[in-house]
């Protein structure tokens, strides 16, 4: 599979939300704004539950559809568990790895985030991995040191060139369904300090090409600001994925602050 290309990209964690009718006209109401995206990649990531609904409702479109997490077996005895081959099957590109919600509630290590990231890439498809410190962590200024540990655990041993199949999602755990968000100038920090480290392990072209969304409270407003830094590629958005003229306000925003930027 080759690698994906750099641009706009703007991802709706749906969390554990909506019923089916509920997830089908939501994304239809997405679909029908699509062709306002113009090269923004846009992509739903649904509960496991309506996968298939909002598969049925995107087809034909170029809204693109995710999973919010995934075990590493293909298959067997693991009650509760969906795997890779499974989330392919159901119409997946693209798949969450390592959520903070997923570390923090159901206790995600990063040495699972990285098994994860290697069954996800085997099956063909794209992990979102989700790094980002804890409030406490920023506040004893151990930011960068924590991302790097989540890089390094998570993306170790990978096979050769699947870096540009992965995209990281930096996401200040404080700032995660809180209302705050990360100022444009704090997010471009970590933002350039990641691309710096995949440029330090892969090399000036896996970096120069590397898709590093920003998440954490992302709304309309803010949207636009924080694209208009050079290293801040798009967006994971929670909450607001869920009210579709704030969702597509968004990705319009990113797009504006995009063609100013190049
Ligand atoms: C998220 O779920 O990844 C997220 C960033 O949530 P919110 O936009 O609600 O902060």
């Amino acid at each position: 599979m080759s690698s994906l290309k750099r641009g706009p990209f703007v991802a709706g964690n749906w969390k554990m939300n909506l019923g089916l009718g509920e997830a089908r006209a939501l994304a239809r109401k997405v679909v029908e704004a699509g062709p306002d995206f113009g090269e923004c990649t846009i992509v739903l990531f649904p509960p496991f539950t309506a996968l298939g609904t909002v598969a049925g409702a995107i087809a034909g479109s170029a809204v693109g559809l995710g999973a919010q997490d995934l075990f590493w077996e293909d298959q067997g005895a693991y009650t509760g568990e969906v795997s890779a081959p499974m989330l392919r099957d159901a119409g997946c590109t693209y798949v969450l790895v390592g959520h903070s919600e997923r570390r923090q509630l159901f206790g995600e290590t990063d040495g699972t985030v990285n098994r994860k990231i290697k069954a996800a890439l085997k099956a063909g498809l794209s992990p979102i991995v989700c790094v980002g410190e804890t409030l406490a962590e920023r506040d004893g200024g151990r930011t960068l040191d924590r991302i790097d540990d989540q890089l390094a655990l998570g993306l170790a041993d990978l096979p050769t060139g699947e870096i540009g199949r992965i995209i990281i999602a930096y996401e200040p755990v404080w700032a995660i369904g809180t209302g705050r968000t990360a100022s444009p100038g704090q997010a471009e920090e970590v933002h350039a300090h990641i691309r710096g480290r995949i440029r330090e392990s892969y090399g000036n072209e896996s970096a120069a090409c590397a898709i590093i969304l920003y998440g954490g409270s992302v709304k309309p407003a803010n949207s636009y600001p924080l694209f208009r830094e050079k290293n801040i590629d798009g967006y994971l958005v929670g909450g607001a994925s869920l009210d579709a003229g704030g969702f597509v306000d968004i990705a319009r925003e990113a797009l504006r602050a995009c063609r100013e930027k190049t």
